[in-house]
């Protein structure tokens, strides 16, 4: 059998064609409590919930953002918040045009036997999770599976698990009304160059569709969230047209056209790293049958943060710099982002070691 029916199928094609709109992207703001804890710090601002509930009111009211933004994706906590003026998150973003998101992981865990590849958790409940959000509004979901490159990892181990973790996963957000997000992150930290991210990128796309295929997901209704290839963190730089050409080579190679649009976490990169990347790609003469768009977290509210330090009076300019971020991404996803949004905090590396959600 292919694709499995799902009575929701015309709504989650429609809605990953949506989210795929050249010109618009995603803002990923579903930070744990404990990620956004360590961002909290960084601003000296205290983890309680007033504060990550000014923080986001402050991201997802930001004027002239929803513009350049087709969704976001938000932890639970979040999709339960309102305004200070008392309006529900979700409909603020329904009102600019922002499909809301759910972060649906729990997490991940070491595999028993491997050097600390992981896989991840949280199936058992997922379908009544997926149900409760989407009476909440939810319309897409997301599933973050990590993979690290090492001498001899990613492991044939962790890239089956991985890749049957993301593809049940998918399965039951699709039988609940939600687009999946198929999110198989492999961590840029550690020496190797571009070559072997690329190897290492085309083998674990491969097993995904091989795995999405097998679980009867419906492609048109789902959405890829890969990393870029690139150099490790500790290897030899390379341009923005060099990433651009192996990375989209590698997607031309596992992606089936069938799936609407691949939308880039930052993994680390700095916010103008992210832009000017993504630009590269957009510009690549050639095939590309699927559009390429924006997921990033860190690369979009970075110098957001640090505008805002934890001060109400310092909403506006934070606003400003988000609107900076989504313009010049917003370019990017067309290819005509020309590097004037770059500043000295746009160029700061946000890599972090084994980087958790
Ligand atoms: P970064 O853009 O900070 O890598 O995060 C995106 C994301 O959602 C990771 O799961």
């Amino acid at each position: 059998m292919s694709c499995f029916k799902s009575k929701y199928q015309d709504e989650l094609i429609a809605n990953a064609a949506y989210i795929g709109t050249p010109g618009k992207g995603i803002l990923a703001a579903d930070e744990s409590t404990g990620t956004i804890g360590k961002r909290l710090s960084s601003i000296n601002v205290e983890n309680v919930e007033t504060n990550r509930r000014i923080l986001r009111e402050l991201l997802f009211t930001a004027p002239g953002c929803a513009e350049c933004l087709s969704g976001v994706i938000l932890f639970e906590e979040t999709l339960y918040q309102k305004t200070a003026a008392g309006v529900p998150f979700v409909d603020v973003m329904k009102k600019g045009g922002m499909l809301p998101g759910i972060k649906v992981d729990k997490g991940t865990v070491e595999l028993a036997g491997t050097n600390g590849e992981t896989t991840t958790q949280g199936l058992d409940d997922l379908a009544q999770r997926c149900k409760k959000y989407y009476e909440a509004g939810a319309r897409f979901a997301k599933w973050r599976a990590v993979l690290k490159i090492g001498p001899t990892e990613p492991s044939p181990l962790a890239i089956h698990e991985n890749a049957y973790g993301l593809a049940r996963y998918a399965a039951i957000c699709q039988e609940n009304g939600l687009v999946p997000i198929v999110e198989p992150e492999i961590l840029s930290d550690g020496p190797h160059d571009i070559e072997k991210c690329a190897d290492v990128t085309e083998r674990v796309l491969a097993a995904c569709y091989k795995a999405l295929s097998d679980h009867h997901v419906l492609l048109e209704g789902t959405l890829l969230k890969p990393n870029m290839v690139t150099p490790g963190s500790d290897g030899k730089r390379v341009g923005a047209e060099v990433i651009a050409e192996h990375t989209v080579r590698a997607l031309l190679r596992t992606v089936p056209p069938a799936v609407p649009a691949i939308v880039f976490l930052s993994g680390g990169q700095s916010e103008e790293e992210a832009t000017v990347n993504l630009n590269a790609m957009n510009m690549l003469k050639g095939k590309k049958p699927w559009s390429l768009t924006f997921s990033y977290g860190r690369a979009l509210q970075q110098s957001t943060l640090k505008a805002w330090g934890g001060k109400d009076e310092n909403i506006p300019k934070a606003q400003e710099a988000l609107l900076v971020r989504c313009k010049a991404n917003s370019q990017a996803t067309l290819g005509t982002y020309k590097g004037d949004a770059k500043s000295d905090g746009a160029s700061e590396s946000l890599h972090v070691k084994d980087y958790k959600y």
